[in-house]
């Protein structure tokens, strides 16, 4: 007996969208979602597609009407509710246009819930374009499938941080100087991960980081990594150790 074909398709198509999703609710879509489910899909009346809006959780729509520059969707019905997330937050100094955009998607990818970029004393960044980070995270997160999109924080200045730090979510300072091994601070809880700038941390601002209730310096091996490789590779120990990987 043929196993009965998946619905929807895993050929789906998958949008975010921001507003509250509901049953047999109707939207329309324009932009560039537009052009994407009818030009460049070429989707039609009754084909599926698949929506979240980080509040409810993963719709079923189909498409009843495709226009040339608007989509119209009916939800059809719910896929599944918001995931939740491992309460890991990435503390990261914004580095170079391309490199952080690689970081912010792979931290997406990766399951951190809240991105905090950081500005250290050696952050040669000195403009974020935090829109474009969003959008990075959305079409990342339509990408790997999560229904909760990670939360975008405003810069903040690392005194700043580290002076408001609650010591009940465990700091946990990649230290390219040394540390403990990663093995042993990665544990199930509120934590965080913080790396540092293309010029690494300034002796003072170690100093303080390790001076702060909650923060313990924590080393990634022999071999100095790139920021955004730091960043993706710290995640992924965390995951594997203490998130939702186990
Ligand atoms: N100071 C060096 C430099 O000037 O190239 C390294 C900075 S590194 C490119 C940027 C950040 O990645 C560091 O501040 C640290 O947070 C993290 N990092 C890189 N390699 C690491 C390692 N082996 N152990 C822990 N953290 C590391």
């Amino acid at each position: 007996m043929p196993a009965t074909p998946a619905w929807p398709p895993a050929s789906t198509p998958r949008l975010f969208v921001d507003q509250t999703l509901s049953a047999g609710l109707t939207l329309a879509l324009d932009g560039a979602q537009a052009n994407y489910l009818g030009n460049v899909m070429r989707l039609k009346a009754g084909d599926p597609v698949r929506l979240f809006d980080d509040r409810t959780g993963e719709w079923l729509a189909e498409v009843s009407d495709s226009a040339k520059r608007r989509v119209t969707l009916r939800l059809t019905g719910k896929l599944r509710a918001r995931e939740s997330v491992p309460d890991l937050w990435l503390l990261f100094a914004p580095i170079k246009k391309g490199p952080i955009d690689w970081l912010v998607e792979k931290a997406t990818e990766l399951g951190a819930a809240r991105l905090q970029p950081v500005i250290t004393q050696r952050t040669i960044v000195d403009r974020l374009n935090l829109d474009r980070l969003r959008a990075n995270i959305i079409e990342a997160s339509e990408q790997c499938d999560r229904t909760a999109l990670p939360e975008l924080a405003e810069p903040v200045k690392l005194t700043a941080l580290l002076r408001d730090w609650d010591a009940g979510r465990a700091l946990i300072f990649a230290d390219e100087t040394g540390g403990s091994p990663f093995a042993q601070v990665a544990r199930p809880g509120p934590a965080a991960i913080l790396i540092g700038p293309e010029g690494g941390f300034t002796p003072g601002e170690r100093d303080a980081i390790r001076a702060t209730p909650g923060a313990i310096g924590a080393s990634l091996g022999p071999r100095i990594l790139r920021a955004e490789t730091a960043a993706a590779a710290a995640i992924a120990a965390w995951m594997t150790m203490a998130g939702d990987w186990r």
